[in-house]
């Protein structure tokens, strides 16, 4: 900045918000590291020579809460050797082995991680593509999967509200706006949280197919679904906070940002006949778990929807061990588990999914829980069974 510039700063009113800018490219004669692209991290490159380069690894904030570490960069480098790229953490430490994503396949590729893991090193073949922690699950896949369940006549993809940097938020509705229970779906407020979108991917494609099917009654159930609550932190490629430096999942009840906003004042907006009954926020953290309502805080009624839908505890679906973690409510700590549970009363719940699980695992089994879902909601959550006649 010239020193005009740095002195007019003092006398003006702030500037506007920094439009979002890459972090340089790296290039050298035989290739190039760049982070020009939704997704991409906020790191630094390092040239260290033709074909080596560093990748400095950090947050978008300080400290942060739970470290998942993100990195994606894409490559474009010329026939020959290798290109040496080393990842060096200077905040967290190494947590997403690397996934290569080039000519429309994904492959994990091996990393020599050093004893402390703030460095991992990996050699990248001649060719252009991506690299990055998970594979990249941002705008374009959310466009295809609204896309797809568009053709139902049932669904509706609505804007609920905008982000912090302008994004829609958009919410995926099934069922009649006036049927008396709602299902709140909410993902993807952790933007390195793959694995959990993938979930929530096949959970909600199941669910327009029961819709589909009559398993479930669009008149009786309808059901809310927020898969990108973090539009911002996804394309700027955030560890974990939206582009006003805050964790989403420490906002609800605060509502300070208007992305849980947006989902606030939807809810505010409710039909006096339509009470949520549920909600299910999808995350990833180290292996597949439900962390549930502590022993202290449910009743009869949460314990036995607890039961119906996820069965005893140390039961595997299809090869996709998982668990339940009860956790009592940490008041005001702002989870979306906490608040959906103290304002209504209902099941809230956060469904973990493993960063390494299998994908295809991962799929089938989010089929399965949204296939138990409905009769478990009709034998323990709806007050009425569904209207007989039609
Ligand atoms: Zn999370």
């Amino acid at each position: 900045m010239s020193a005009l510039l740095a002195g007019a700063c003092t006398s003006l009113p702030p500037p506007p918000q920094p439009a979002y800018a890459a972090a340089p490219p790296c290039s050298t004669p035989a290739a190039t590291i760049a982070f020009d692209f939704e997704g991409a991290s906020q790191s630094r490159c390092i040239i260290k020579g033709e074909r080596e380069f560093t990748i400095l690894v950090g947050p978008e904030h300080a400290p942060p809460i739970n470290p998942s570490a993100w990195y994606a960069f894409r490559y474009d480098i010329d026939q020959g050797d290798d290109v040496t790229v080393s990842l060096e953490y200077l905040a967290g430490s190494h947590r997403y082995p690397p996934k290569l994503q080039a000519s429309g396949k994904s492959v994990r590729i091996d990393a020599e991680v050093s004893e402390n893991r703030n460095r991992a090193s990996f050699d990248i073949p001649p060719g252009s593509g991506r690299v990055s922690g998970q594979e990249i699950f941002a705008s374009e896949r959310y466009s295809q999967m609204f896309n797809q369940l568009r053709r139902y006549s049932f669904v509706d993809i609505e804007v609920i509200g905008h982000s912090l940097g302008g994004r829609p938020i958009d919410a995926v509705r099934m069922g009649r706006p006036s049927a008396p229970n709602l299902i709140v779906l909410l993902g993807r407020a952790h933007p390195p949280e793959v694995s959990g979108a993938v979930a929530m991917e096949a959970f909600l494609d199941e669910l327009a197919l029961l819709y589909a099917g009559g398993d479930i009654d669009a008149d009786n159930v309808q059901i809310l679904a927020v898969p990108l609550l973090n539009p911002d932190g996804v394309a700027r490629g955030h560890w974990r906070a939206n582009l006003g430096g805050i964790d989403l999942n420490r906002d609800w009840g605060n509502f300070s940002q208007p992305e849980t906003r947006a989902v606030g004042e939807w809810l505010d907006r409710l039909e006096p006949a339509v009470s949520p009954i549920a909600m299910i926020d999808f995350h990833s953290t180290r292996r597949n778990l439900f962390y549930v309502q502590g022993p202290d805080e449910t009743d009869a009624r949460q314990e036995q929807f607890l039961n119906e839908w996820l069965g005893q505890m140390l039961v595997s679906v299809d090869g996709y061990p998982f668990t339940i973690e009860r956790r009592n409510a940490n008041p005001g700590s702002g989870t979306s588990k906490n608040w959906f549970h103290s304002k209504y009363g209902i099941p809230a719940y956060t469904y973990e999914v493993g960063d390494n699980s299998d994908r295809m695992t991962i799929l089938s089994a989010a089929r399965t829980f949204a296939g138990l879902l409905p009769p478990a909601v009709s034998k323990s959550l709806l007050d009425k069974p569904p209207p007989r006649s039609r």
